[in-house]
């Protein structure tokens, strides 16, 4: 059995950050929640109380992480593994989709995610351990219509999160970006923020993927508590990797994106490197 660990998960009142938290209970590890309510703090402290606490926290809200993330050392010990997971997706046609909204999809997804490893890299860099997740998405990989802004999210958390792991390595700090394929969660039902159609040129296209979206969202392949499972693992490797994906639905889109940019990559080659000299 691995050693117990403290995990410190954003966003534990449903999909992903629920189950992985329900199965790092069960796995005998300790987990700090953040949630947005009393009402989702009660409900994840009563999962195993004494060792599901939950905190109060808006990952917008970047002036109170550091004292959240401070208070929860001080009070509970080391937090041995951060999982930035609190995101949700945009989904609206570019040119009709006002700027704040991508403002507030970077808020969440990208800002608040680099807070909170601003915040608890002190603590891992003074104990020379730690294991950073971010939940990215396969849209940190791969794009389609009406997703501008969730995928410029994710493709930004990808590559942060890249930089992140060399620059810690030395100092004992793994750095993992999750990325999932269609999952079972609330993403796609409450959670999603929809811009409003306005535009008839994008009618053909846009409309079929908006409407199927909503009649798959509950019914996707992937099970969360599988992938809590999967990031359990992870979390447990001594060689943890950079990138790791999520759903064969994922595995499928991202080798078919990389093998269609090694085929342009080749076409455009001699453009490419006539530059040179
Ligand atoms: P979910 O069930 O909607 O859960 C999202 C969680 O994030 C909720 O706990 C929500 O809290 C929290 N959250 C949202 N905005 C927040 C904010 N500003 N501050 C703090 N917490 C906030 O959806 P999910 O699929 O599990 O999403 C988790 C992560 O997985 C997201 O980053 C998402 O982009 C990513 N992802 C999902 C899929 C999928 O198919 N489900 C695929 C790839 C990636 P409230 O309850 O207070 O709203």
């Amino acid at each position: 059995m691995p050693a117990s660990k403290q995990l410190l998960i954003t966003g534990v009142s449903s999909g992903f950050g629920r189950a992985l938290a329900q199965e790092a209970l069960a796995a005998g590890h300790r987990v700090v929640g953040t949630v947005r309510s009393a009402q989702a703090a009660d409900a994840f402290q009563a999962l195993a109380p004494g060792r599901a606490r939950a905190r109060l926290l808006d990952v917008t809200d970047t002036a109170a992480i550091a004292p959240t993330v401070d208070a929860i050392e001080a009070a509970h010990g080391p937090i041995d593994v951060l999982v930035n997971n609190a995101g949700y997706g945009h989904e609206g046609i570019l040119e009709e989709s006002p700027l704040e909204q991508m403002r507030q999809q970077f808020e969440v997804n990208v800002f608040g995610a680099v807070a909170m490893i601003q915040a608890v890299l002190p603590h891992m860099r003074a104990r020379r351990a730690g294991h950073i997740l971010n939940i990215t998405s396969m849209g940190g990989f791969i794009t389609m219509p009406g997703i501008a802004y969730y995928c410029g999210s994710k493709f930004a958390l990808e590559g942060i999160g890249e930089v992140l792991g060399k620059e810690v390595a030395a100092l004992g700090i793994h750095v993992t970006s999750v990325a999932p394929g269609s999952f079972r969660t609330d993403w796609a039902g409450r959670s999603m923020v929809r811009t409003p159609r306005s535009i008839g040129d994008y009618d053909a296209l846009f409309d079929p993927i908006r409407q199927r979206r909503q009649e798959v969202s509950g019914r996707q392949l992937g099970d969360p508590r599988k992938a809590a499972q999967a990031m359990l693992a992870v979390i447990d490797s001594h060689a943890p990797p950079a990138h790791l994906l999520l759903g064969s639905d994922a595995l499928q889109l991202v080798r078919d994106k990389l093998t269609a940019l090694e085929r342009e990559l080749t076409q455009w080659e001699a453009l490419t490197v006539s530059t040179d000299g």
